[in-house]
């Protein structure tokens, strides 16, 4: 059996215009089987691309038709030569061609001639190709995003991974080139009129962590990473925006996170809770972005840090029974130390700082011991890290048992898992990937965009004609 696929093609809907029938694909059929049935890829390539340079041709003779007399004096606008302009599509690379006229004499032109075809094609990828090597490129690498685009598209040339990553950073620049200006504060009008407002709705509850990428520049074993913020902001029972820069590379951290806050209806008088890790970098953002922010340490920090600790001090060994004392328990060290920090957990959690570093001083005495074995040296050194910790971020530890029988938030597992989804999954995967700051500052703004299921509504917005929505449960999951 012989299946020919041909197309038609009518110059306008009146019924006595010439048509166009062109052959796209032939195919040879014998017999049904299940690898016979229907089409295969390689023949849907050929037909999709075969479909598309004539739907092209027929635009284009439209199109330059339409504009070959001059639009004051109506004369035909004379040829001078015809070169090419080249557009990467889903479906193949086109050439199209591309006319130069003179420009009509009846009226003064800056220049003498003009390319209508050129101009009509500014830019020289369709925005669904630029939209999908984003998105791939947003979720695996962007030389896995490159395969597979080419796999399954019949794009007509070889995808580097490099044009993906061009193209990503392209999307990511015009997001940025949107963003507003940088403010030393974005905080506007003063505290009478804030209380005229209506009464906000429930606090943003706003997370804030660090994860670490590697560096692509390593001068030194310092400089080998490099950290990424990532954190994600909701009202207390809506869904959240994952939002994400590089510190030593953004110009505009706190514009970016008051859209971010903007966007979940955030107003003057709102209550705006602030969970972050402690870090030194992200300390100074919130007291910027909302007179009512408070800024917490999140519990969920906390108890990591001591469960790390929890569980070297199971591996350390106990001394030998004290010859003088025979009718003394013999000694548990690593059941006395686990001890003490169940206290150093129990007292933070009621916010008794005091008498969490109290409890921490006592633990540093007993384990700087002379001749430390190697579990006690490690252990001591955490001790010591976390001590300083607690003590950097003193002010930032509230009564978190008495906030939690309120129902008020003290932890944020959900930026826990931001930087997880938004940095490790795709920055961190595997050891040889390498960024540089601005590098992985635009895929962020990318992947974020992805996450947040927004980057089809931006596409739409700069090409109106662009109406692709990806499925919405998928993109959240
Ligand atoms: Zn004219």
């Amino acid at each position: 059996m012989k299946v020919t696929v041909q197309v038609v093609v009518h110059d306008s809907d009146e019924s006595d215009t010439p048509t166009v029938l062109r052959e796209v694909l032939v195919l040879d059929r014998d017999g049904l089987g299940i690898d016979t049935v229907g089409l295969q890829l390689d023949e849907a390539k050929e037909l999709l691309a075969g479909v598309q340079d004539i739907v092209v041709d027929a635009q284009v003779a439209v199109a330059v038709a339409a504009q070959v007399g001059c639009p004051h004096c109506g004369a035909a606008r004379r040829h001078k030569d015809t070169g090419q302009v080249v557009v990467r599509s889903l479906f193949g690379t086109l050439r199209v061609p591309s006319p130069r006229w003179w420009h009509c004499g009846c009226q003064p032109h800056p220049t003498r001639t003009f390319r209508p075809v050129a101009e009509l094609l500014p830019e020289r990828t369709t925005p669904e190709l630029a939209y999908l090597q984003a998105r791939f490129a947003a979720q695996a690498s962007y030389q896995v995003a490159a395969t597979l685009l080419a796999e399954v598209l019949p794009l007509g040339r070889t995808l580097h991974a490099a044009t993906v990553r061009r193209h990503t950073h392209a999307v990511a620049q015009r997001l940025e080139g949107e963003l507003g200006d940088e403010q030393p504060s974005f905080i506007s009008g003063c505290p009478r009129d804030w209380q005229q407002l209506p009464r906000p709705d429930l606090p943003l509850i706003v997370g804030l962590d660090g994860g670490y990428v590697h560096a692509a520049t390593q001068r030194s074993r310092r400089d080998g990473w490099f950290e990424v913020i990532a954190g994600k902001a909701m009202q207390a029972n809506g869904n959240p925006t994952c939002f994400g820069f590089v510190q030593t590379y953004d110009t505009k951290p706190k514009r970016r996170l008051f859209e971010v806050l903007t966007a979940h209806g955030m107003a003057p008088n709102q209550q705006v809770t602030f969970l972050t890790d402690g870090g030194e970098d992200i300390r100074d953002l919130p007291r910027m972005l909302n007179p009512q922010a408070e800024h917490l340490l999140d519990w969920f920090h906390i108890t990591m840090r001591i469960t790390v600790m929890t569980n070297m001090a199971k591996s350390l060994c106990s001394p030998p029974p004290d010859p003088d004392l025979p009718a003394a328990p013999p000694p548990d060290l690593a059941a006395d130390v686990g001890g003490q920090l169940e206290s150093v957990k129990w007292f933070l959690w009621h916010g008794n700082v005091f008498r969490a570093l109290q409890i921490i001083d006592e633990l540093t005495v007993d384990l700087d011991v002379a001749e430390p074995s190697v579990s006690e040296a490690k252990l001591l050194k955490a001790v010591g890290e976390f001590d300083s910790y607690i003590r950097a971020n003193a002010e930032r530890i509230p009564n978190y048992g008495e906030r939690y029988r309120a129902g008020e938030t003290i932890s944020t597992s959900f930026v826990e898992s931001a930087v997880n989804q938004l940095v490790s999954k795709r920055m961190v995967k595997k050891q040889q990937m390498r960024w540089t700051p601005r590098g992985a500052h635009l895929l962020l703004q990318v992947r974020v965009r992805v996450l947040n299921d927004q980057l089809a509504d931006d596409f739409h917005r700069w090409h109106p004609a662009f109406t692709r929505t990806p499925d919405r449960h998928a993109a959240a999951a």
